[in-house]
C-alpha cells in the first residue's frame, strides 16, 4: 500500500533520509524506532509530503505522490497522521474538530458527519466530552480526539509520529489501547514510538533507523531477542 524505493533527502549538508526502501502492505502495522534524531519524523513528514525529498519514489495504494494543489490536498487527506502535540483546533468544539475535515474536505452532509464523529468519538471514549473544547481535556483525552478526527477522513493509511510522549504516564495507556484496537481492526498503521510494550503487542513489523538509514527490519519477536546489529543492540541495552 505505502512503497519508498530508494528515497533520499538532505536537510542542507545533512542527509537525512538515506536510500530508504520500505514497503508497507494493506493492513500491515510497522513501528519505526531508534534513535534521537535518526529521522524518523522525516520519514513520516516525507510519506505525506510535509517535507520534499530530492530522489527515489513514493506510491501510496500504487499512485505516485503529487507534488502540489488538489490532488496533493486528496492524498494528504488519505493519509492521517497524528503528532506528538495534539493539534485540535482549539476554539472549536471536540465535535467541530472531528467534523470539518469531512464536511470541507469530503463534502459529507453536516448530519451525516457528526452522525459518523459521534461514532468515532464513542470509540476512542469521549463521546461525553463532544461539546467541550480541547483545553478542558486532558492530554489523553485529546490525543484520542486527534486519532478520531484522522480516523473521520477515512484514511486508507495512519501515521502516529510519537503520539504518547507528550502524554503524562497515567495517560499512555489509554492512547495504545485505542491504537491496538485500531490496529486490529486491520487499518494499515506506521507507527514512531518508544512504546516497546506496543510495539511487541500491536506490530507486524519493526523498522530500527539510525542516522537516515534503516539498519534493520524484523518481527518484533526476532527484533527484541536477537537483533542483528551493533547499532541495534546498543539502542536496545539503552531502552530495555
Ligand atoms: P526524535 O526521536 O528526537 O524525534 P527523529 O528520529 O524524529 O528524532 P528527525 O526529527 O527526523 O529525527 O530529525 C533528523 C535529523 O534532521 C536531525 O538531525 C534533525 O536535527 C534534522 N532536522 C529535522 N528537521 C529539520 C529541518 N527542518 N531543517 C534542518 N534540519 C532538520
Ligand atoms: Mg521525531
Amino acid at each position: 500500500l505505502v512503497v519508498l524505493e530508494n528515497v533520499n533527502k538532505h536537510f542542507g549538508d545533512l542527509h537525512v533520509l538515506k536510500d530508504i526502501n520500505l514497503t508497507v502492505h494493506e493492513g500491515e502495522v510497522v513501528v519505526v524506532i531508534g534513535p534521537s534524531g535518526s529521522g524518523k519524523s522525516t520519514l513520516c513528514r516525507t510519506i505525506n509530503r510535509l517535507e520534499n525529498y530530492e530522489s527515489g519514489n513514493i506510491t501510496i495504494g500504487g499512485r505516485e505522490l503529487p507534488h502540489e494543489g488538489k490532488e496533493l490536498a486528496k492524498l494528504r487527506a488519505d493519509v492521517g497522521m497524528v503528532f506528538q502535540s495534539f493539534n485540535l483546533f482549539s476554539h472549536k468544539t471536540i465535535l467541530e474538530n472531528v467534523t470539518l475535515g469531512p464536511v470541507k474536505v469530503r463534502k459529507m452532509k453536516p448530519d451525516a458527519a457528526k452522525e459518523r464523529a459521534m461514532d468515532l468519538l464513542k470509540r476512542v471514549g469521549v463521546d461525553h466530552q463532544a461539546e467541550k473544547y480541547p483545553a478542558q481535556l486532558s492530554g489523553g483525552q485529546q490525543q484520542r480526539v486527534a486519532i478520531a478526527r484522522s480516523l473521520a477522513m477515512e484514511p486508507t493509511v495512519m501515521l502516529f509520529d510519537e503520539p504518547t510522549s507528550a502524554l503524562d504516564p497515567e495517560m499512555i495507556n489509554e492512547v495504545l489501547d485505542v491504537m491496538t484496537r485500531l490496529a486490529q481492526s486491520g487499518m494499515t498503521m506506521i507507527v514512531v514510538t518508544h512504546e516497546m510494550g506496543f510495539a511487541r503487542k500491536a506490530a507486524d513489523r519493526v523498522v530500527f533507523m539510525a542516522d537516515g538509514a534503516i539498519v534493520e527490519e524484523n518481527t518484533p519477536e526476532e527484533f527484541f531477542t536477537n537483533p542483528q546489529s551493533a547499532r541495534a543492540k546498543d539502542f536496545l541495552a539503552k531502552i530495555l
